[in-house]
């Protein structure tokens, strides 16, 4: 296998991707888990690849509703596990409360198995979604089944990396939705009512970091709307894309000589 370098400019980006094609050697990523990886990146490249100061919001707002949910419970898919399972170990640290379901698109008993063992190697004892139990309205197959005690029972499910189908299909069922994706043109991202656009272990870190902090004795930020959330991603791109950056560096502005 080709050796990073640590001095390539984009170091982070190149071993994101050799750790997903170890994965989808390991049978826990799919295909088309890398093409989702892709649109994210191009999608991450335009923001700038930062967390940008609505998003940032966002997620500090994300932590404020996890807090107050009944039940709030974390979708995890092969994707999620094989890029973050330690940010998904540092939450449920944080907030013990969050329950943490393995979700599937591409569904078989091995890859269930691979995400479990990815995240309890990760710290994560809890898993809902090991025999889904329930199915949610409006899905057909495999894309419809959900563990009744997770979030077939949840009031708020946050999910990460989801397919649009899945999320409208959520709300219609009357949760609570967060949405990380870094399309901000996504079915996933207009569905939500929180959508957080911004890339997963960026977004999960600074929820995790909110939720460590002790609670805040004014329970409700002011709310920000979802339509102004996704607005100012597009802008923030639109304006990214209008700038010439610097080679390795979307988004930055050159110093000033
Ligand atoms: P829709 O929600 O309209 O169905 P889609 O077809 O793009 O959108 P999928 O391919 O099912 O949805 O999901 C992948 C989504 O996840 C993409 O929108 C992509 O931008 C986003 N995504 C991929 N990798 C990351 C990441 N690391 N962090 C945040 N978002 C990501």
């Amino acid at each position: 296998m080709t050796r990073i370098s640590p001095t390539h400019p984009r170091y982070r980006s190149l071993r994101v991707r050799a750790g997903l094609a170890r994965a989808l050697r390991e049978g826990l990523v799919v295909p088309e888990g890398l093409i989702a990886q892709g649109r994210g990146e191009a999608f991450d490249y335009f923001l700038g690849e930062r967390t940008i100061p609505s998003a940032r919001r966002a997620e500090r707002i994300a932590a404020d509703w996890i807090r107050t949910a009944r039940h709030p419970v974390l979708s995890v898919n092969g994707n999620v596990a094989a890029l973050a399972a330690v940010e998904v170990a540092r939450l449920v640290r944080a907030y013990p409360r969050l329950g943490i379901e393995v979700n599937l698109f591409h569904r078989t008993p091995s890859r269930v198995r691979s995400v479990a063992r990815a995240l309890r190697s990760a710290g994560v004892v809890q898993l809902y979604g090991l025999r889904p139990t329930g199915r949610i309205a409006g899905l057909d197959s495999d894309r419809a089944r959900v563990d009744r005690r997770g979030i077939g029972a949840a009031d708020l499910c946050l999910i990460p990396l989801e397919d649009g189908d899945r999320a409208e299909a959520l709300r219609r069922a009357g949760r609570r939705i967060i949405a990380i994706d870094l399309n901000p043109l996504s079915r996933t991202s207009r569905a939500a009512h929180l959508p957080i656009i911004d890339e997963l272990t960026r977004a999960l870190d600074e929820i995790a970091r909110a939720l460590e902090r002790s609670p805040r004795t004014r329970p409700k930020r002011r709310g920000e709307t979802a339509r102004a959330l996704l607005a100012d991603a597009r802008a923030t791109m639109a304006r990214n894309l209008l700038k010439a950056p610097r080679p390795g560096r979307p988004g930055r502005r050159r110093p000033r000589r």
